[in-house]
Protein backbone atom coordinates (compact mmCIF):
# COMPACT_ATOMS: atom_id res chain seq x y z
CA UNK A 1 0.00 0.00 0.00
CA UNK A 2 1.32 3.27 -0.85
CA UNK A 3 1.46 5.92 2.02
CA UNK A 4 0.15 8.67 -0.02
CA UNK A 5 -3.12 10.18 0.19
CA UNK A 6 -4.44 12.32 -2.74
CA UNK A 7 -7.30 14.83 -2.03
CA UNK A 8 -10.35 14.31 -4.39
CA UNK A 9 -11.02 18.27 -3.91
CA UNK A 10 -7.40 18.64 -5.96
CA UNK A 11 -8.84 16.46 -9.03
CA UNK A 12 -12.46 18.39 -8.62
CA UNK A 13 -15.26 16.68 -10.34
CA UNK A 14 -13.88 16.24 -14.16
CA UNK A 15 -10.51 15.35 -12.90
CA UNK A 16 -11.60 12.61 -11.18
CA UNK A 17 -13.54 10.97 -13.92
CA UNK A 18 -10.30 11.33 -16.04
CA UNK A 19 -8.55 9.54 -13.65
CA UNK A 20 -11.54 6.86 -13.42
CA UNK A 21 -11.37 6.78 -16.41
CA UNK A 22 -8.02 6.14 -17.65
CA UNK A 23 -7.89 2.53 -16.85
CA UNK A 24 -10.46 1.18 -18.85
CA UNK A 25 -10.86 0.72 -22.99
CA UNK A 26 -14.11 -0.52 -24.44
CA UNK A 27 -14.42 -3.81 -25.00
CA UNK A 28 -17.53 -5.11 -26.84
CA UNK A 29 -17.99 -3.44 -30.67
CA UNK A 30 -21.45 -2.94 -29.06
CA UNK A 31 -19.95 0.03 -27.23
CA UNK A 32 -19.51 2.62 -29.60
CA UNK A 33 -19.13 5.67 -27.00
CA UNK A 34 -18.11 5.22 -23.38
CA UNK A 35 -17.21 7.65 -20.45
CA UNK A 36 -17.16 11.19 -21.95
CA UNK A 37 -20.47 12.39 -23.38
CA UNK A 38 -23.39 13.69 -22.08
CA UNK A 39 -24.83 9.55 -22.68
CA UNK A 40 -23.11 5.88 -23.42
CA UNK A 41 -24.07 5.16 -27.44
CA UNK A 42 -24.58 1.45 -27.94
CA UNK A 43 -25.17 -0.39 -31.10
CA UNK A 44 -28.73 -1.19 -31.33
CA UNK A 45 -30.07 -2.66 -34.48
CA UNK A 46 -29.32 -1.75 -37.99
CA UNK A 47 -30.53 2.57 -38.01
CA UNK A 48 -30.50 3.05 -34.62
CA UNK A 49 -27.85 3.77 -31.69
CA UNK A 50 -29.15 3.20 -28.16
CA UNK A 51 -28.44 5.98 -25.72
CA UNK A 52 -27.66 5.80 -21.58
CA UNK A 53 -27.06 8.19 -19.51
CA UNK A 54 -27.18 8.43 -15.47
CA UNK A 55 -27.44 10.91 -12.93
CA UNK A 56 -27.91 11.26 -9.45
CA UNK A 57 -29.26 14.06 -7.06
CA UNK A 58 -28.18 13.89 -3.45
CA UNK A 59 -29.89 15.92 -0.22
CA UNK A 60 -27.75 18.45 1.10
CA UNK A 61 -25.82 18.27 -1.77
CA UNK A 62 -28.09 18.84 -5.06
CA UNK A 63 -31.25 19.79 -3.18
CA UNK A 64 -33.00 21.13 0.35
CA UNK A 65 -36.09 19.57 1.19
CA UNK A 66 -36.65 22.87 2.97
CA UNK A 67 -37.58 24.30 -0.13
CA UNK A 68 -37.59 22.19 -2.81
CA UNK A 69 -41.06 19.84 -2.84
CA UNK A 70 -41.17 16.68 -3.63
CA UNK A 71 -43.03 16.65 -6.76
CA UNK A 72 -40.87 19.08 -8.10
CA UNK A 73 -37.88 16.84 -7.28
CA UNK A 74 -39.22 13.77 -8.31
CA UNK A 75 -40.21 15.47 -11.91
CA UNK A 76 -36.38 17.43 -12.28
CA UNK A 77 -34.66 14.28 -11.64
CA UNK A 78 -36.14 12.77 -14.41
CA UNK A 79 -35.49 16.03 -16.42
CA UNK A 80 -31.94 16.05 -15.96
CA UNK A 81 -31.97 12.71 -17.34
CA UNK A 82 -33.98 13.12 -20.24
CA UNK A 83 -31.69 16.70 -20.58
CA UNK A 84 -28.41 14.15 -21.51
CA UNK A 85 -30.50 11.99 -23.94
CA UNK A 86 -31.78 15.69 -25.96
CA UNK A 87 -27.85 16.56 -25.89
CA UNK A 88 -27.15 13.46 -28.27
CA UNK A 89 -30.09 14.32 -30.64
CA UNK A 90 -32.18 11.36 -29.32
CA UNK A 91 -35.59 10.73 -27.97
CA UNK A 92 -35.99 9.51 -24.64
CA UNK A 93 -37.61 5.99 -24.10
CA UNK A 94 -37.15 4.29 -20.47
CA UNK A 95 -36.04 5.00 -16.99
CA UNK A 96 -34.79 3.42 -14.21
CA UNK A 97 -35.34 4.54 -9.90
CA UNK A 98 -32.98 4.14 -7.37
CA UNK A 99 -34.50 5.67 -4.30
CA UNK A 100 -32.17 5.37 -1.15
CA UNK A 101 -34.58 6.47 1.67
CA UNK A 102 -34.85 7.55 5.25
CA UNK A 103 -37.32 6.58 8.00
CA UNK A 104 -38.05 10.32 8.05
CA UNK A 105 -40.26 10.01 4.64
CA UNK A 106 -43.86 8.50 5.11
CA UNK A 107 -45.83 6.93 2.04
CA UNK A 108 -47.59 9.64 1.26
CA UNK A 109 -44.01 11.48 0.79
CA UNK A 110 -43.05 9.09 -1.79
CA UNK A 111 -46.21 8.86 -3.72
CA UNK A 112 -45.26 12.74 -4.15
CA UNK A 113 -42.29 12.23 -5.37
CA UNK A 114 -43.72 9.71 -7.74
CA UNK A 115 -46.33 11.97 -8.65
CA UNK A 116 -43.07 14.32 -10.22
CA UNK A 117 -41.89 11.48 -11.90
CA UNK A 118 -45.06 10.42 -13.05
CA UNK A 119 -45.90 13.62 -14.73
CA UNK A 120 -42.44 13.97 -16.18
CA UNK A 121 -42.55 10.23 -17.85
CA UNK A 122 -45.88 11.82 -19.38
CA UNK A 123 -44.36 14.95 -20.31
CA UNK A 124 -41.14 13.61 -22.00
CA UNK A 125 -43.35 10.11 -23.26
CA UNK A 126 -40.95 7.73 -21.14
CA UNK A 127 -41.52 4.57 -19.26
CA UNK A 128 -40.91 4.10 -16.22
CA UNK A 129 -39.25 0.35 -16.20
CA UNK A 130 -37.59 -0.40 -12.56
CA UNK A 131 -35.58 0.53 -9.93
CA UNK A 132 -34.07 -0.39 -6.91
CA UNK A 133 -35.43 0.77 -3.14
CA UNK A 134 -33.31 0.67 0.31
CA UNK A 135 -32.50 2.66 2.95
CA UNK A 136 -30.33 5.43 3.67
CA UNK A 137 -28.59 6.24 7.22
CA UNK A 138 -29.43 10.05 6.37
CA UNK A 139 -30.94 11.75 3.51
CA UNK A 140 -32.21 11.02 0.42
CA UNK A 141 -30.81 9.72 -2.80
CA UNK A 142 -32.14 9.47 -6.21
CA UNK A 143 -30.52 7.87 -9.11
CA UNK A 144 -32.17 7.81 -12.22
CA UNK A 145 -30.62 6.26 -15.17
CA UNK A 146 -32.28 6.96 -18.74
CA UNK A 147 -32.05 5.18 -22.03
CA UNK A 148 -32.46 6.85 -25.49
CA UNK A 149 -32.93 6.47 -29.34
CA UNK A 150 -31.60 8.10 -32.04
CA UNK A 151 -30.88 7.50 -35.87
CA UNK A 152 -26.88 6.76 -36.42
CA UNK A 153 -26.97 9.21 -38.67
CA UNK A 154 -28.37 11.39 -36.42
CA UNK A 155 -26.53 11.03 -33.14
CA UNK A 156 -24.30 14.21 -31.95
CA UNK A 157 -21.50 14.26 -29.31
CA UNK A 158 -19.21 16.69 -27.85
CA UNK A 159 -16.50 16.27 -30.25
CA UNK A 160 -18.22 17.40 -33.77
CA UNK A 161 -17.56 20.99 -33.77
CA UNK A 162 -15.26 22.94 -36.46
CA UNK A 163 -13.96 25.93 -36.80
CA UNK A 164 -16.20 28.38 -38.39
CA UNK A 165 -18.88 26.88 -36.97
CA UNK A 166 -21.51 29.11 -34.83
CA UNK A 167 -22.21 28.35 -31.31
CA UNK A 168 -25.85 28.59 -29.81
CA UNK A 169 -27.74 28.11 -26.79
CA UNK A 170 -31.32 27.83 -26.00
CA UNK A 171 -33.24 29.81 -23.90
CA UNK A 172 -31.99 31.82 -20.73
CA UNK A 173 -29.19 31.19 -18.31
CA UNK A 174 -27.95 31.61 -14.85
CA UNK A 175 -31.80 32.04 -13.48
CA UNK A 176 -31.65 28.61 -11.80
CA UNK A 177 -28.45 29.91 -10.00
CA UNK A 178 -29.88 32.95 -8.96
CA UNK A 179 -33.22 31.62 -7.84
CA UNK A 180 -31.31 29.36 -5.61
CA UNK A 181 -30.07 32.43 -4.41
CA UNK A 182 -33.27 33.63 -3.61
CA UNK A 183 -34.46 30.12 -2.21
CA UNK A 184 -31.58 29.72 0.10
CA UNK A 185 -32.30 33.82 1.11
CA UNK A 186 -35.54 32.82 2.12
CA UNK A 187 -34.51 29.69 4.02
CA UNK A 188 -32.73 31.72 6.36
CA UNK A 189 -35.12 34.36 6.78
CA UNK A 190 -37.73 31.88 7.60
CA UNK A 191 -35.39 30.04 10.19
CA UNK A 192 -34.63 33.02 11.95
CA UNK A 193 -38.52 33.81 11.99
CA UNK A 194 -40.92 31.14 11.25
CA UNK A 195 -43.61 33.55 11.25
CA UNK A 196 -41.97 35.12 8.11
CA UNK A 197 -43.94 34.09 5.03
CA UNK A 198 -41.42 33.52 1.98
CA UNK A 199 -41.36 36.83 -0.68
CA UNK A 200 -41.13 34.76 -3.67
CA UNK A 201 -43.99 36.51 -5.68
CA UNK A 202 -41.14 38.28 -8.03
CA UNK A 203 -38.96 35.89 -8.14
CA UNK A 204 -40.99 33.39 -9.63
CA UNK A 205 -39.40 32.80 -12.89
CA UNK A 206 -36.22 32.38 -11.37
CA UNK A 207 -37.04 30.19 -8.47
CA UNK A 208 -39.40 28.08 -11.00
CA UNK A 209 -35.61 27.69 -13.24
CA UNK A 210 -34.41 25.93 -10.08
CA UNK A 211 -37.38 24.02 -9.16
CA UNK A 212 -39.05 23.26 -11.95
CA UNK A 213 -36.14 22.73 -15.20
CA UNK A 214 -37.73 21.27 -18.81
CA UNK A 215 -35.33 19.11 -20.55
CA UNK A 216 -35.12 20.73 -24.23
CA UNK A 217 -36.23 18.29 -26.28
CA UNK A 218 -38.48 21.20 -27.96
CA UNK A 219 -35.89 22.21 -29.22
CA UNK A 220 -34.01 18.95 -30.43
CA UNK A 221 -37.53 18.68 -32.70
CA UNK A 222 -37.18 22.05 -34.02
CA UNK A 223 -33.87 21.72 -35.17
CA UNK A 224 -35.05 18.13 -36.63
CA UNK A 225 -37.89 20.07 -38.66
CA UNK A 226 -35.59 22.52 -39.88
CA UNK A 227 -33.67 20.20 -41.04
CA UNK A 228 -30.41 21.11 -38.50
CA UNK A 229 -28.18 18.74 -37.12
CA UNK A 230 -25.53 20.32 -34.98
CA UNK A 231 -22.22 19.40 -35.60
CA UNK A 232 -21.25 19.09 -31.21
CA UNK A 233 -24.20 19.63 -28.41
CA UNK A 234 -24.21 19.71 -24.62
CA UNK A 235 -26.92 20.39 -22.03
CA UNK A 236 -25.80 23.40 -19.63
CA UNK A 237 -25.83 21.61 -16.43
CA UNK A 238 -22.81 23.02 -15.10
CA UNK A 239 -22.74 26.95 -16.30
CA UNK A 240 -22.11 28.20 -20.08
CA UNK A 241 -18.74 28.29 -19.18
CA UNK A 242 -17.20 24.71 -18.17
CA UNK A 243 -19.88 23.53 -21.06
CA UNK A 244 -18.04 25.74 -23.71
CA UNK A 245 -14.80 24.10 -22.81
CA UNK A 246 -16.36 20.73 -22.62
CA UNK A 247 -16.81 20.93 -26.63
CA UNK A 248 -13.31 22.99 -27.35
CA UNK A 249 -11.92 20.09 -25.61
CA UNK A 250 -13.69 17.50 -27.21
CA UNK A 251 -13.53 19.08 -30.88
CA UNK A 252 -9.53 19.87 -30.58
CA UNK A 253 -10.95 23.83 -31.55
CA UNK A 254 -11.46 27.23 -29.53
CA UNK A 255 -14.27 29.06 -28.68
CA UNK A 256 -14.83 32.58 -29.16
CA UNK A 257 -18.06 33.71 -27.35
CA UNK A 258 -19.30 37.56 -26.87
CA UNK A 259 -20.32 38.72 -23.88
CA UNK A 260 -23.53 40.84 -25.18
CA UNK A 261 -24.95 37.98 -27.07
CA UNK A 262 -25.31 35.56 -23.71
CA UNK A 263 -29.17 35.45 -23.29
CA UNK A 264 -29.81 36.53 -19.61
CA UNK A 265 -33.38 36.74 -18.48
CA UNK A 266 -34.75 40.37 -16.95
CA UNK A 267 -35.71 39.12 -13.55
CA UNK A 268 -32.11 37.35 -13.51
CA UNK A 269 -30.30 40.38 -14.21
CA UNK A 270 -32.10 42.61 -11.65
CA UNK A 271 -32.03 39.64 -9.15
CA UNK A 272 -28.34 38.85 -9.63
CA UNK A 273 -27.46 43.15 -9.15
CA UNK A 274 -29.61 43.16 -6.05
CA UNK A 275 -27.50 39.84 -4.72
CA UNK A 276 -23.94 41.89 -5.77
CA UNK A 277 -23.76 39.53 -8.31
CA UNK A 278 -22.25 39.88 -11.95
CA UNK A 279 -25.38 38.72 -13.94
CA UNK A 280 -22.85 37.25 -16.57
CA UNK A 281 -21.07 35.53 -14.20
CA UNK A 282 -24.20 33.58 -12.72
CA UNK A 283 -24.66 32.77 -16.58
CA UNK A 284 -21.09 32.05 -17.07
CA UNK A 285 -20.62 29.60 -14.24
CA UNK A 286 -24.12 29.10 -12.75
CA UNK A 287 -25.31 25.38 -13.25
CA UNK A 288 -28.61 23.78 -13.72
CA UNK A 289 -29.84 25.80 -16.53
CA UNK A 290 -30.69 22.73 -18.52
CA UNK A 291 -30.58 24.58 -21.75
CA UNK A 292 -28.84 23.32 -24.92
CA UNK A 293 -25.32 24.33 -26.05
CA UNK A 294 -24.82 23.43 -29.58
CA UNK A 295 -22.67 24.37 -32.75
CA UNK A 296 -24.33 24.21 -36.41
CA UNK A 297 -22.34 24.83 -39.58
CA UNK A 298 -22.36 28.44 -41.33
CA UNK A 299 -24.61 27.06 -43.89
CA UNK A 300 -27.69 26.40 -41.29
CA UNK A 301 -27.36 29.86 -39.98
CA UNK A 302 -30.51 30.66 -42.11
CA UNK A 303 -32.80 28.07 -41.25
CA UNK A 304 -32.67 28.85 -37.88
CA UNK A 305 -31.94 32.43 -37.18
CA UNK A 306 -35.44 32.88 -36.76
CA UNK A 307 -36.33 30.76 -34.04
CA UNK A 308 -37.34 32.71 -30.79
CA UNK A 309 -35.56 30.35 -28.49
CA UNK A 310 -32.08 29.84 -29.96
CA UNK A 311 -29.00 32.78 -29.63
CA UNK A 312 -25.65 32.63 -31.88
CA UNK A 313 -23.66 33.48 -28.69
CA UNK A 314 -20.17 32.95 -30.92
CA UNK A 315 -18.42 31.11 -32.75
CA UNK A 316 -15.91 28.24 -33.41
CA UNK A 317 -12.04 28.36 -34.35
CA UNK A 318 -9.05 26.70 -34.81
CA UNK A 319 -6.82 27.74 -32.01
CA UNK A 320 -7.97 24.64 -29.91
CA UNK A 321 -6.30 26.60 -26.24
CA UNK A 322 -8.14 29.56 -27.06
CA UNK A 323 -11.59 29.92 -25.24
CA UNK A 324 -12.37 33.39 -25.17
CA UNK A 325 -15.04 36.08 -24.41
CA UNK A 326 -15.31 39.47 -25.79
CA UNK A 327 -16.65 41.41 -23.41
CA UNK A 328 -19.01 44.45 -23.68
CA UNK A 329 -16.31 46.55 -23.65
CA UNK A 330 -14.30 44.86 -26.46
CA UNK A 331 -11.57 43.00 -23.89
CA UNK A 332 -11.02 39.27 -23.99
CA UNK A 333 -11.42 37.29 -21.59
CA UNK A 334 -10.74 33.94 -21.17
CA UNK A 335 -13.24 31.35 -20.23
CA UNK A 336 -12.41 29.47 -17.29
CA UNK A 337 -14.33 26.52 -16.22
CA UNK A 338 -15.88 26.66 -12.70
CA UNK A 339 -18.81 24.08 -12.74
CA UNK A 340 -19.54 22.89 -9.51
CA UNK A 341 -17.02 21.35 -7.11
CA UNK A 342 -18.69 19.35 -4.51
CA UNK A 343 -15.67 18.12 -3.61
CA UNK A 344 -13.91 21.71 -2.27
CA UNK A 345 -14.96 21.69 1.32
P1 LIG B 1 -23.34 15.27 -17.42
O1 LIG B 1 -23.05 16.58 -16.71
O2 LIG B 1 -23.69 15.42 -18.85
O3 LIG B 1 -24.31 14.39 -16.67
P2 LIG B 1 -20.97 14.29 -16.22
O4 LIG B 1 -20.10 15.50 -16.15
O5 LIG B 1 -21.73 13.86 -15.02
O6 LIG B 1 -21.97 14.48 -17.45
O7 LIG B 1 -20.14 13.06 -16.73
C1 LIG B 1 -19.28 13.15 -17.83
C2 LIG B 1 -18.95 11.74 -18.31
O8 LIG B 1 -18.29 11.01 -17.28
C3 LIG B 1 -20.16 10.92 -18.69
O9 LIG B 1 -19.81 10.13 -19.81
C4 LIG B 1 -20.38 10.05 -17.46
O10 LIG B 1 -21.04 8.85 -17.79
C5 LIG B 1 -18.97 9.79 -16.99
N1 LIG B 1 -18.87 9.53 -15.53
C6 LIG B 1 -19.24 10.34 -14.51
N2 LIG B 1 -18.98 9.78 -13.32
C7 LIG B 1 -18.42 8.57 -13.58
C8 LIG B 1 -17.94 7.49 -12.77
N3 LIG B 1 -17.98 7.56 -11.44
N4 LIG B 1 -17.44 6.39 -13.39
C9 LIG B 1 -17.42 6.31 -14.74
N5 LIG B 1 -17.85 7.29 -15.55
C10 LIG B 1 -18.36 8.41 -15.00
MG1 LIG C 1 -25.01 16.62 -19.81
Amino acid sequence: MSETRSEISQLGEFGLIDHISRGFSLKNTSSIKGIGDDAAVLSAGQDDYLLLSTDMLVEGIHFDLAYMPLIHLGYKAVAVNVSDIAAMNGKAEQITVSLALTNRFSVEAVDALYKGIHAACENYGVDLIGGDTTASPSGLVISISVTGRVKKDKVVYRSGAKPHDIICVTGDLGGAFIGLQVLEREKQVFLSDPNMQPALDSFEYIVGRQLKPEARTDVVSDLAEAGVLPTSMIDVSDGLASELLHIGKNSGVGVRIFEDKIPIDQVTFNTAVEFNLDPITCALNGGEDYELLFTISQADQEKIKNHPDIHMIGYVHDKADQHLMISKQGTIVPLQAQGWNHFAS
